[in-house]
């Protein structure tokens, strides 16, 4: 038998119905910030990802699906979503007009990693991306996204913790002060790490292996190099974010050790036991760089990242329950064969008026009839047979009471507007 790819899974049944169900809070969620959608490529040219995500992240370096079309174009499954909607914003010139301008995305990402639980090779990722602002209010609003909508979803386990990496200078401060202090133990460090040494030491921060290493404890602390308006800037992040009652620890490990990240960083991790490493549902930063980097203008940017998978499984773990489950109001069948035209006229009729109806398609008998519409939770049950088509009044039966009403087939919809109709408004 096929099976699907090591690393993915099937959305159907329940899952199918929390994925939705996310989906309508978060856009919900996105209309109140006044965040527009994107949809971007699933697949976008190698190079937009070598230079948007970055040569020495582990994403690049090892994780990334890299493929070659018919025409020889070097190409790549989209391993997260920022490139891919800097690369639109500029494309499309999304920065003449609309500044500052609010953005979001929800799809798949493909990374070539160990699947594990929390961890896929197909996953899905619901992110923000903000550009056009320096204020450290638009960092703040960012984090407090993130936090609404875990507030909204009933987490409670969650911890939001914020770094700053500083300016241009400031970082470069910095990362001179690493490089002095991991020099004289890079042979303790993992091959990874010496790498990182070379081309980017901030990441060593960042890194799995060494993370228990004695030696991280006493790094240097980006804190202690910050320039004064760096501090600023953080200063005010904290105090926006004081300001919404959003609770938050600094936690100056936290690094996202990319070229183009500047000021706030922050990950929001869930406090789970077990969860191990992958105990991050979100994560994100200011990037005022990036724009122009990819090649666009200089227009800075703040975004985030959150991991569904990871999400639903914390949401498992406090025993919420997300699902939205839709119901047919109306299951209609036919007495006798004769009478699926009319089946059929009804129920198109039904759903343009807007009701959810399913119908019997293979004349089965009362009885099986019956429990199908049980089985799907139909709300009310309509059955059409000669005398109905006839005399044009129809009995409708409710399926929970039992109850049963004769209605003529032109006021049918009227009296379903009035049984269910107020019922269904969100
Ligand atoms: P990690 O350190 O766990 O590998 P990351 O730093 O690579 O995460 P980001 O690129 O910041 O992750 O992506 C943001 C979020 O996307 C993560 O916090 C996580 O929730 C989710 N995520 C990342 N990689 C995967 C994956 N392979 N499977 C499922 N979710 C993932
Ligand atoms: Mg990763």
């Amino acid at each position: 038998m096929l099976q699907k790819p090591k690393g993915t899974y099937d959305i159907y049944g329940d899952k199918a119905l929390t994925y939705l169900y996310f989906r309508k809070i978060a856009k919900a969620l996105m209309d109140k910030y006044n965040a527009k959608f994107i949809e971007t490529p699933i697949f976008e040219s190698s190079e937009l990802f070598h230079r948007g995500v970055g040569e020495t992240t582990d994403i690049v370096s090892k994780e990334t699906y890299d493929f070659k079309d018919r025409g020889d174009r070097n190409l790549t499954l989209r391993p997260e979503g920022t490139a891919g909607i800097v690369r639109c914003f500029i494309e499309n010139k999304l920065y003449v007009e609309n500044l500052p301008l609010k953005t979001w995305y929800l799809g798949p990402m493909f990374r070539y990693e160990r699947p594990q639980a929390g961890r896929y090779r197909e996953f899905y990722q619901f992110g923000v991306e903000a550009f056009g602002s320096n204020d450290p209010m638009m960092d703040a609003e960012i984090i407090g996204m993130a936090c609404n909508l875990f507030k909204i979803l009933g987490l409670k386990g969650v911890s939001v913790n914020i770094n700053t990496l500083g300016d241009k200078e400031s970082r470069e401060n910095y990362r001179k002060a690493l490089l002095d202090y991991f020099k004289p133990y890079l042979n303790d460090l993992c091959e990874d790490c010496q790498r990182r040494y070379e081309k980017n030491p901030l990441r060593i921060l960042d890194c799995k292996v060494d993370s228990s290493n004695e030696i991280m404890k006493d790094a240097p602390k980006i804190l202690d190099y910050l320039n004064e308006e760096s501090k600023k800037h953080f200063d005010k992040v904290k105090e926006y974010l004081d300001a919404m009652n959003i609770d938050y620890k600094v936690n100056p490990n936290i690094v996202r050790g990319l070229d183009y990240y500047t000021h706030t960083v922050f990950e929001v991790q869930a406090d789970i036991k077990g969860f191990g490493a992958q105990s991050t549902l979100a994560a994100g930063g200011r990037y005022d760089h990036l724009v122009e980097f990819i090649g666009g203008p200089s227009v800075p940017g703040v975004g985030f990242a959150l991991g569904l998978e990871r999400l639903f499984l914390a949401l498992d773990a406090e025993k919420i329950d997300i699902r939205e489950v839709v119901c047919p109001d109306v299951y209609i069948f036919s007495a006798g064969e004769n009478q699926k035209t009319n089946v059929l006229a009804l129920a198109n009729d039904l759903r343009m008026a807007g009701f959810n109806t399913e119908v019997d398609y293979d004349s089965k008998n009362f009885k099986s009839n019956f429990k199908r519409a049980d089985k799907v939770m139909a709300k009310y049950i309509i059955i059409i047979g000669e005398e109905e088509v006839n005399t044009k009044i129809l009995t409708v039966k409710n399926n929970e009471t039992k109850e049963e009403y004769k209605v003529e087939l032109d006021k049918l919809i009227e009296f379903l507007d009035e049984k269910i109709g107020d019922e269904d408004e969100d």
